[in-house]
């Protein structure tokens, strides 16, 4: 089955409960067991068990091609779960220059409390993946925020092959849609189910997936964490992800042609977007990825005033952080993403107070370029 099929059929109950064709969800937390059932058997919202979520692991695993996958109660948990997983006193973890926010916080926040050593590699750059004795993972990004740089990731999968590594990737802001990490080759992927895969900017959730020796693992440590996700949250995202290639796709669509209108625009100063032939990892992103994604940054020739004013002047994107909804969002990530960087480091990763990101929905290609060439008209 080809991925839209998947969305569809992939991890459903045929016949379902009681005939019904929509999967419903199981909200009671006590199962009876069977005489002799193993404790991995019992279900038990926490352990991850229940029928609500065995059909949503099914359905996240069915879309990254992945033996098995799990949700859990945020992008965070997935992440903090899997590095508690392969992390242990004393070990070491190579991470990506440019992580999210929350992952980046963690990582130098935390590991030496726990034990953790780490350093940080460019993914673009080979002669930067230091490994040590004592290194056990590495962790990047697909499609880094919020300049889209799209590192080496096929030679990362490579590297953490030859030197006994988990590789570990978020793969947030490119969704299964655009890229399926574990088909080319990762370990464990993870995505912050919060944004593209439900979509619908109603839902708080994550998703790990993998082969099922590791997801196993994960569970174990997300079990005694207690990160698992509530049946009326893997609801509604189990219901998101049969719409999600045919939302992406429209994502990337919408995303390039405002990408090649604001680029050709002498009142912009630039666009960072995969997708443009002038982006630096364009050629690059061309092989590896199915379609650029959804979201894109850019500056306004005229500064903050003019961000702000532009900003302003649209009509349809809501003023926003947060990403991979069906509406469109704008926001300056200097006051909202990356409000936590010093003014220095933000400004040497391109990061300016001026960049503006968006995160492009699914809305009428036509009606988005003529709000943003009428806020234009304005400046
Ligand atoms: N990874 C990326 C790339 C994100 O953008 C986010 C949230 O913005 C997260 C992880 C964390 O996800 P959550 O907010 O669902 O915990």
């Amino acid at each position: 089955m080809r991925f839209d099929t998947l969305a569809v059929h992939g991890g459903e109950r045929v016949p379902g409960p009681e005939g019904s064709v929509v999967f419903p969800i199981f909200q009671g937390t006590v199962f009876t067991s069977e005489p002799g059932e193993s404790y991995h058997d019992i279900k038990y919202h926490r352990l991850n068990s229940t029928p609500s979520q065995t059909y949503l692991h099914d359905k996240l695993a069915a879309l990254e091609g992945a033996q098995a996958a799990v949700a859990t109660s945020s992008g965070m948990a997935a992440v903090t779960t899997i590095l508690h997983t392969l992390l242990g006193k004393g070990d070491h973890l190579l991470v990506g220059d440019v992580l999210y926010g929350g992952t980046h916080d963690f990582v130098t926040g935390h590991a030496e409390r726990l034990g953790w050593e780490y350093t940080v590699i460019d993914p673009h750059d080979p002669s930067s993946w230091a490994v040590r004795d004592n290194t056990k993972a590495v962790l990047v990004e697909t499609i880094t925020n919020p300049m889209m740089r799209v590192g080496r990731l096929r030679e990362v999968v490579a590297f953490a092959r030859e030197h006994g590594l988990v590789s570990v990737v978020d793969n947030t802001f490119a969704s299964p849609v655009n890229f399926r990490p574990v088909v080319a080759g990762f370990d464990l992927v993870f995505n912050s189910a919060t944004k593209y895969l439900n979509g619908h900017s109603d839902v708080v959730a994550g998703a790990v997936a993998g082969s099922a020796e590791l997801v196993e693992k994960v569970r174990h440590t997300q079990n005694l964490y207690g990160g698992s996700l509530d049946p009326h949250a893997g609801y509604l995202l189990a219901r998101s992800l049969k719409t999600l290639g045919v939302r992406v796709r429209q994502q990337n669509a919408n995303a390039l042609a405002l990408a090649t209108f604001l680029a050709e625009s002498p009142k912009i100063a630039g666009v960072n977007h995969p997708g443009l032939a002038t982006h630096p990892d364009h050629e690059h992103a061309r092989e590896l990825l199915s379609g650029f994604g959804g979201m894109l940054s850019f500056r306004l020739a005229g500064g903050v005033a003019a961000a702000e004013e532009f900003m302003a002047a649209l009509t349809l994107p809501a003023v926003a952080p947060s990403l991979g909804g069906v509406e469109t969002l704008i926001t300056r990530p200097a006051v909202t993403s990356h409000a936590g960087m010093s003014p220095e480091d933000r400004v040497a990763v391109g990061i300016t107070d001026d960049l503006i990101r968006l995160s492009v929905g699914i809305e009428d290609v036509e009606d988005l370029l003529g709000d943003f060439a009428q806020a234009l008209d304005k400046m």
